[in-house]
């Protein structure tokens, strides 16, 4: 008997239909003899729909917000009925359905008369989705025989106030989950714990970031000691390249911890880049599967960093992105620089995707989003206004709607030649390369190009590594 902690997105149980499948494959688990605990997201749409009501409210726009309340009130008393049965079980469900969406138009009118949204209001608003997903999957599958509870992730997860971003405290979150999650599993119930919500230690609300389920299942598949974690999702597992952009992505058998930590990073949506972090210290096996095709494998993730014959095993891509260039004829003699520039960047809030430096320390360049680029631009002049002065550093340049595209393969390490594939490749595609930098953990190579380009870049290099997997397979 093993214990799994499974994770389903927001298409998994994005319809009753969904959540059907969601059931069969935590029932077929329990008929195995295993424990399961699941976390989920919001169904899908939701929390784009939430934070419009945020919009909505701060616009004074009352019209908006009711009817998305109203909407996201309809799709969850509706799976309720459609899916929980006698029609005698459904009334705690629906209480505690009306109940949120109460709290939540409450919330809505408060921003409405204040005509603005702290951060932690926004995070309190955007919990919902969770909130409301997490207690019609639990209240379903206690109602088919497999004895469940809805928990929230906010009285687990302990974190700091960064709110839409925030980090666990992980001793105290550790605790939490020791004391009041494993007595639950002990006793034979299967959570279904809310994803992507955490809360300060004084209790305030905070979310872990867009897409931030996959890290809070993470958290907990650690702190449980389980066996496995499995990431249900829509597609059949980590695949060469974003499917949407090129239809020819084939799914991976295999990827390294580091491997898929770099995808995440550079922007394949499938994970949140946390994900791994708490998984990859005790080794706990991950895999990547698809809910509406459970019986495929899907991809197995661990930590054997196993080389394909091209090397390069996927493509990735992030648009909206700014390059900075911080450049000077007296930078050479003066120390530190770099190190300010990029504190001042992490002051203004923003995170650092790449960095690159000439041999001749005349310039460097480094790329953050294009939401952030003026903030960083004036925090970082803030920063070298002496040397801008004396003229040792000439000032901060930006290029704005650029883009990063990223190959990832663990047998880059030590592999001579990549690089070069890599920009042959886009030299014979006329692309043009702005920028280039290869990941700390030699597993990838990123540069910069022109935005207009960024469909053909991609296409052109998820050759190299289409041509792995075939011959993998
Ligand atoms: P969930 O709601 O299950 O968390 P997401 O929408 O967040 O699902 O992530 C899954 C989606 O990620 C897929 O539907 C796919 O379009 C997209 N995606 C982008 N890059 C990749 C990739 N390299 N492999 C697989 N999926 C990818
Ligand atoms: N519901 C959250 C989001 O849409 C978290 C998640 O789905 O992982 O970002
Ligand atoms: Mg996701």
């Amino acid at each position: 008997m093993a214990l799994h902690t499974m994770k389903f997105g927001g298409t998994s149980v994005g319809s009753p239909e969904a959540i059907e499948q969601v059931l069969k494959i935590i029932q077929r688990d329990k008929a195995a003899g295993h424990d399961v605990v699941s976390v989920v997201s919001a169904m899908s749409g939701v929390t784009d729909s939430l934070l419009k009501t945020v919009s909505a409210a701060i616009e004074g726009d009352r019209w908006t917000y009711q009817e998305i309340n109203r909407d996201i009130r309809h799709r969850h008393e509706e799976a309720t009925h459609r899916l929980i049965e006698p029609p005698s079980e459904r009334e705690a469900t629906l209480v505690e359905i009306n109940r949120l969406l109460d709290e939540h138009l409450q919330l809505c009118e408060a921003i409405n008369i204040l005509g603005e949204a702290t951060p932690r209001m926004i995070d309190a608003i955007i919990s919902f989705g969770e909130r409301l997903s997490s207690r019609v999957v639990a209240a379903a599958l206690d109602s088919r025989g497999t004895p469940s509870k809805a928990f929230d992730s906010s009285q687990l997860i302990v974190t700091d106030n960064n709110y839409q971003d925030a980090e666990p405290l992980w001793e105290v979150t550790s605790s939490r989950i020791k004391q009041r999650l494993v007595p639950a599993i002990q006793e034979g119930i299967s959570p279904i714990i809310t994803g992507f919500i955490g809360a300060t230690p004084d209790g305030t609300i905070t979310t872990l970031g867009r897409g931030g389920s996959d890290f809070s299942a993470a958290i907990i598949a650690a702190y449980i000691d389980s066996d496995d974690l499995t990431i249900w999702t829509d597609v059949d597992g980590v695949m060469t390249t974003d499917p949407r952009i090129d239809k020819r992505a084939k799914v991976l058998p295999y990827v390294s911890y580091t491997e898929v930590g770099e995808l995440a990073f550079y922007g394949a949506k499938v994970l949140h880049p946390k994900t791994v972090q708490p998984i990859i210290t005790r080794n706990i096996p991950m895999r990547v599967r698809n809910t509406f095709n459970p019986d495929h494998p899907g991809t197995q993730i661990g930590a054997d960093i196993v080389p394909s014959t091209s090397v390069i095993k996927a493509v990735t891509s992030i648009r909206s992105i700014s390059m900075l260039t911080v450049s000077g004829k007296g930078m050479l003699g003066v120390p530190g620089i770099a190190g300010r520039t990029f504190l001042a960047t992490s002051r203004a809030g923003a995170n650092i995707l790449m960095i690159s430096q000439s041999s001749s320390e005349q310039s460097f360049c480094y790329t953050v989003r294009d939401s952030d680029a003026n903030a960083v631009k004036d925090a970082v002049e803030a920063e070298l206004k002496a040397e801008i002065e004396h003229q040792d550093v000439d000032g901060v340049e930006i290029l704005k709607e650029v883009v990063i595209v990223t190959v990832v393969g663990g047998g880059m390490r030590g592999t001579p030649g990549v690089a070069g594939r890599v920009f042959t490749t886009l030299g014979n595609h006329n692309i043009n390369v702005i920028s280039i930098a290869q990941g700390g953990s030699e597993c990838s190579i990123s540069f910069v190009i022109e935005e207009q380009a960024i469909e053909e870049a991609v296409i052109c290099l998820h050759d190299l590594a289409l041509a792995a997997v075939e011959n993998v397979n």
